[in-house]
């Protein structure tokens, strides 16, 4: 495989899952650096008047993985220790995830290495307007697409959009997703990921015989991601045993209260300080007994160590990238049966909605909230299904069945429309 400035952990992850579809696949050795290495990467420094008046730099980027399938689409994430090969790993799992769900895009990631809870309010706002304003060149609607991630939400977006519009001289709704409603957002964005995820959480629930009335969940993450699994699986009935964020970790086997955790986070931005009982080490969390896992913050938090103490019945991946490689092995050679419902098909929802946020944008016609869970529903049930069918005919995990889906669908485009010139 080439070597390049793509390099660390996540960028390697990438690479190693992408290595075993291309195996299982038959993808020909002079394809394989074709469709790992991104299409473009952009590296931009920020200055950024600070409220002391000080200027601040800051580096940010923008990986778009490929175009085959259309625009890039991904997340812009703001956090501090991010670097390009974790950026590129990204746009990587965005393209498998668009994708496997038929969307008409290819996957595109960026971010700005900051701890966003560091800035002042106008110093965020100055940061994300810098930041589009750097990139102007090289996104568009028909370019590239971006999202919310991690660090970033609703009024990031909103800035960006408006960033771009003023350039343009007209407003641009459809040059960003995961707008506040009334600037050209949609209905549902704002919960559709983790919809998406307790939504399949209770497909796999339903597939091992567990009654969600019976169930029990734990939650690693309580951003847009996790607190909207929560208050999802906690709407049939699932028992919250478990949660954590950058700040605590709470267990309590005889349940948490999803709707006082939810108000505590929304007045203080963390989990720390809402109760002085049942803390726990964030890490013997995740190796508590429950049916469901869902962790829902950063990557490569189940490695192989931790897998093999794992006692849940079904893993559900809201995070991207959460599960190393080894863990993986780990778990195949368990044989006791975890469920794994790989990052790209669980998360899914949250470019599935903004799929839809760019469709009404671009024809300003705008749907109601049913009619966008609605096609939600229906689209990861479609992914569901083939991914699930997929692995029972090849009879591998639903990580490579997804992967390949993917993978394969990607490939076909690519071939399709053959190599320039
Ligand atoms: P967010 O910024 O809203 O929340 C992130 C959460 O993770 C916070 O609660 C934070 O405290 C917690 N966290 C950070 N580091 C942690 C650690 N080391 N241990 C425990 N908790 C930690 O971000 P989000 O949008 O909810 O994204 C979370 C994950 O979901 C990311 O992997 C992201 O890429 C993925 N994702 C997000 C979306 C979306 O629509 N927002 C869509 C698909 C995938």
């Amino acid at each position: 495989m080439l070597n390049s400035l793509f390099t660390g952990p996540v960028f390697e992850m990438a690479r190693d899952q992408l290595l075993v579809i291309a195996d299982h696949l038959s993808i020909p050795e002079d394809q394989r650096d074709w469709l790992l290495y991104p299409k473009r990467a952009i590296v931009v420094t920020l200055p950024v008047r600070m409220e002391d008046n000080r200027t601040e730099l800051f580096i940010g980027y923008r990986v778009q993985h490929h175009l085959a399938l259309g625009p890039a689409k991904g997340g812009t994430r703001f956090a501090a220790n991010i670097d390009i090969g974790e950026i590129a790993a990204l746009a990587v799992w965005m393209s498998w995830k668009c994708a496997l769900a038929d969307l008409p895009f290819g996957g595109g990631k960026g971010g700005v290495a900051v701890d966003p809870r560091a800035l002042k309010p106008k110093e965020l706002e100055n940061l994300s307007r810098r930041y589009m304003q750097e990139m102007i060149p090289f996104v568009g609607p028909r370019t590239d697409v971006m999202a919310p991630d991690m660090g970033t939400n609703e009024q990031v977006m909103a800035w960006f959009m408006d960033t771009y519009s003023m350039y343009q001289g007209v407003t641009v709704p459809e040059i960003v997703t995961g707008k506040p409603v009334g600037t050209g957002g949609t209905l549902g964005r704002r919960e559709a990921t983790g919809h998406g995820v307790a939504f399949l959480a209770f497909r796999a629930l339903d597939a091992l015989d567990i009654a969600p009335a019976t169930a029990t969940a734990i939650i690693q993450g309580f951003g847009n991601v996790g607190s909207h699994t929560a208050m999802g699986l906690a709407a049939r009935g699932v028992k919250l045993i478990g949660v954590s964020d950058h700040s605590a970790a709470y267990y309590d086997p005889k349940g948490l209260d999803v709707k006082a955790l939810v108000a505590h986070a929304g007045r203080t931005g963390e989990l720390a300080g809402y109760s002085s009982q049942a803390t726990i080490a964030p890490r013997m969390l995740l190796e508590q007994p429950c049916d469901v896992l869902a962790p829902c913050a950063v990557e490569r938090v189940i490695d192989a160590d931790l897998a093999r103490r794992l006692r849940c019945r079904i893993i559900a991946e809201g995070a991207n990238g959460p599960t190393t490689p080894e863990a993986d092995r780990v778990l195949a050679e368990r044989n006791d049966g975890i469920f794994v419902i790989p990052d790209i098909l669980c998360n899914a929802g949250g470019v599935i909605v903004s799929y839809f946020e760019w469709v009404q944008d671009l024809q300003q016609y705008f749907w109601s909230r049913d009619e966008v869970m609605d096609r939600l529903e229906r689209a990861l049930d479609r992914s569901w299904t083939m991914v699930v069918a997929r692995a029972k005919r090849d009879g591998v995990s639903n990580r490579t069945a997804a992967m390949a889906i993917g993978v394969e669908r990607v490939v076909k485009a690519k071939q399709a429309r053959g190599l320039f010139p």
